[in-house]
């Protein structure tokens, strides 16, 4: 998000004070937490979320419940799990702006990690192949700011608002802070139906498909579905729309706010457009139907991707380098806290490919700050490092990609992320599996290679 935002590094360099500033002291919770594990099979998988709210005259509160159907994919019995409360980093925990109470389904303990991470035991341990649900009521209080969780006046950004499932693996539960520089969130693709009962007056762009069906008086209830994605976002707000559809055929919706032109949105209706579609035809065919793209000129940030709704300045580049998450995020998703190039420099690749750069000679331009700098860096180390963020992994990151397309030649390259992309659709994107993947399309050793561009792992 945001601060993925990345997109442009002049805007990053612009915000780089604001980002330290705001950066959580950095990482004592770096990594997953402890627990048993070793059992690599990450569960709970298919989670499915129901969510009804209730959004009050501004679109600023939101109440109501919302409850997860999840299945232990893992031979290690499931015995609990973790809701990631993400937007609570933006409060002064334990105050929070998103409070669960009356869980049903298994029993709460304390907010941890900075009240980011709630444990739910579960009544009994779930086997493989069994299924489990919790619930919760719900609160949400949008906090002022124009960010990726926050409110530019009228206009309400929901970002990581709604809980989602965190997930256990071979390194245990991924417990990792909120990073405000970029992006902590790993989730397992899900299935959503969200019911948001709101004035009438009030747009509200969202993840999915939406339908709407008249409320009470005033009101209007738009209930949107979406299927196989991480996570579920939202705005609301006086919004400006502009849509088309692009040749692919996917439907493109572009929110404003006041401030930005009709002029300006059809830019950026048209960059969406082609953008999408360039994408697709490279990774495979967009799946979700539509995309909502909501720009502000006030983001501190370049863009925030979130599954078919993005975030954005009027920025062409950030708009293609933020649709490009789709794929790489959002369809091929990652662990965004320990390995973010996996999407952030994938992104940006991709930005390159749409826009006909091909980062001829780019590598000439790389420096290391310290043999301690690497592409494949999480963000404990970038929080910690947070002015070299955008530099390495964006930038040095990119031009690995070119670098390595070089190697492998365009036609090899082309195919690599092409079927990469297919066969982890929906799925999780490793450093070692993409490595093996390109190894496997030459008989050049590519050894000295990872180890020149700083690719561990
Ligand atoms: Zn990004």
């Amino acid at each position: 998000m945001r601060t993925k935002i990345a997109i442009i590094a002049a805007v990053v360099a612009a915000m780089a004070p604001l980002t330290a500033a705001r950066a959580a002291s950095p990482v004592s919770a770096a990594s997953p937490t402890h627990q048993a594990a070793a059992d690599p099979t990450r569960t709970p998988a298919s989670p499915s979320y129901t969510v009804s709210l209730t959004g009050n005259a501004t679109g600023g509160t939101w109440t109501g419940h919302e409850s997860v159907n999840f299945t232990n994919a893992a031979a290690t019995p499931l015995t609990e799990v973790y809701l990631r409360l993400w937007d609570n980093y933006h409060g002064s925990c334990p105050s929070t702006p998103v409070t669960v109470t009356n869980v049903t389904g298994g029993t709460a303990g304390a907010l941890e990690v900075g009240c980011t991470a709630l444990k739910i035991t579960l009544p009994a341990p779930l086997a493989q192949g069994a299924s489990g649900t919790v619930g919760f009521d719900l609160s949400i209080v949008v906090p002022s700011g124009a960010d990726r969780f926050g409110h530019d006046g009228s206009y309400y950004f929901l970002g990581n608002a709604l809980p989602v499932l965190a997930v256990r693996d071979a390194s245990g539960w991924h417990l990792d802070p909120y990073t405000n520089n970029g992006e902590s969130f790993y989730s397992l693709a899900s299935d959503w139906t969200v019911t948001l009962d709101h004035p009438t007056s009030l747009k509200v762009p969202a993840t999915g498909t939406s339908t709407d069906r008249a409320g009470t008086s005033g009101r209007t209830v738009t209930t949107a579905t979406a299927a196989k994605v991480r996570d579920f976002a939202w705005a609301a707000g006086p919004f400006a729309v502009t849509s088309g559809t692009s040749p692919g055929g996917v439907k493109v919706n572009v929110y404003r706010v006041s401030g930005i032109s009709a002029t300006s949105a059809t830019s950026m209706l048209n960059t969406a457009t082609a953008a999408l579609d360039a994408h697709a035809q490279r990774f495979g065919a967009y799946p979700y139907g539509e995309a909502d793209v909501v720009l502000d000129n006030n983001f501190w940030f370049g863009g925030m991707e979130y599954p078919g709704f993005v975030l954005d300045l009027v920025s062409s580049t950030a708009l293609a380098h933020e649709l490009a998450h789709q794929w790489w995020y959002g369809i091929v998703g990652d662990d965004e806290y320990n390995s973010p190039w996996l999407d952030e420099s994938f992104a940006d690749y991709a930005t390159d490919l749409y826009q006909g750069n091909t980062g001829s000679g780019c590598w000439n331009g790389v420096s290391w700050a310290s043999s301690a700098e690497k592409i494949t860096n999480s963000m404990a180390y970038w929080d910690a490092h947070s002015g070299r963020y955008s530099t390495v992994v964006y930038g040095y990151g990119k031009c690995a990609l070119h670098d390595l397309s070089r190697v492998l030649g365009t036609t090899a390259m082309t195919k690599l992320t092409h079927d990469y992309a297919q066969s982890h659709w929906y799925g999780v994107s490793t450093t070692a599996e993409f490595k093996a993947a390109a190894q496997s399309l030459t008989t050049t050793d590519l050894t000295s290679f990872w180890t020149q561009h700083r690719i561990d792992g």
